[in-house]
């Protein structure tokens, strides 16, 4: 399964002092489940839903799109999601992460998806990053990363460090400021590194996935697949 044995050992461990919980409804699950039944047939819906390729519940491929493919596990805006995806955020539980990885890893094997080359998750700015503790995006990589056993990579694509403050921003503004906030570095990428997985926690209008793919392929991506825990159901809804 997706944890190796030292994980397995952690969380066996863990569990004694702080009991494992269901990321959705927040019940006691047993320490190597990563939710109860219940939730998880509820709310791990998305991948049947959305279009595979924008990921959109409604979709909305436009010309340009940068990315090829998207795999989205649950739909932003119910309470148990918004839960899950805050307590990824904030506390750093995985639970939600390591259910989109195996459920990504499922479907992708059921329509016949050749395994990425790489995992690249979607960067997070230096300062914010050290005052939170953690980059959901890379956690999320990671838990991708051993469910799939593809390396994950932090040193192709970063975040410059900014004020988030896209909240002020109509979605035109925020569209062209999100080409400002990428940047790559100096290595291209090599034949065996060209088919990306691309992950971040959520997905909302999709600028944000599809700038980094734009970044991605303009180092020599040829493939770019774009993995979310959630994404919105609703087009109008923003980051
Ligand atoms: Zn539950
Ligand atoms: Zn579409």
């Amino acid at each position: 399964m997706a944890r190796n044995w030292m994980d397995k050992c952690k969380a066996f461990l863990l569990d004694i002092f702080f009991p494992n919980r269901c990321p959705f409804c927040g019940e006691i699950i047993r320490w190597d489940m990563y939710s109860c039944a219940a939730c998880r047939e509820k709310f791990i819906e998305a991948n049947g839903k959305i279009c595979r390729k924008c990921g959109k519940h409604n979709c909305s491929c436009v010309e340009g799109l940068n990315y090829d493919m998207a795999f989205a596990s649950c739909f932003f805006g119910s309470d148990g999601v918004n839960k899950a995806v805050y307590d990824f955020k904030h506390i750093g539980d995985t639970n939600i992460a390591y259910l989109t990885a195996e459920d990504a890893a499922e479907y992708m094997k059921a329509e016949n998806i050749a395994k990425p080359d790489i995992i690249v998750p979607v960067p997070m700015g230096r300062k914010k990053q050290r005052r939170r503790g953690h980059n959901q995006a890379e956690l999320l990589g990671r838990c991708i990363g051993k469910t799939l056993d593809i390396p994950v990579r932090s040193d192709i694509l970063y975040k410059y460090d900014t004020e988030d403050e896209q909240h002020l921003h109509t979605r035109e503004e925020r569209e062209k400021r999100v080409k400002e906030l990428f940047y790559v570095g100096e290595k291209r990428l090599a034949e065996g590194e060209s088919c990306v997985l691309l992950c971040d926690d959520v997905m909302t209008t999709g600028s944000t996935i599809n700038e980094c793919a734009r970044q991605l392929k303009e180092i020599g991506a040829k493939k770019v697949i774009a993995v979310v825990c959630a994404v919105t159901k609703l087009e109008k809804e923003e980051a």
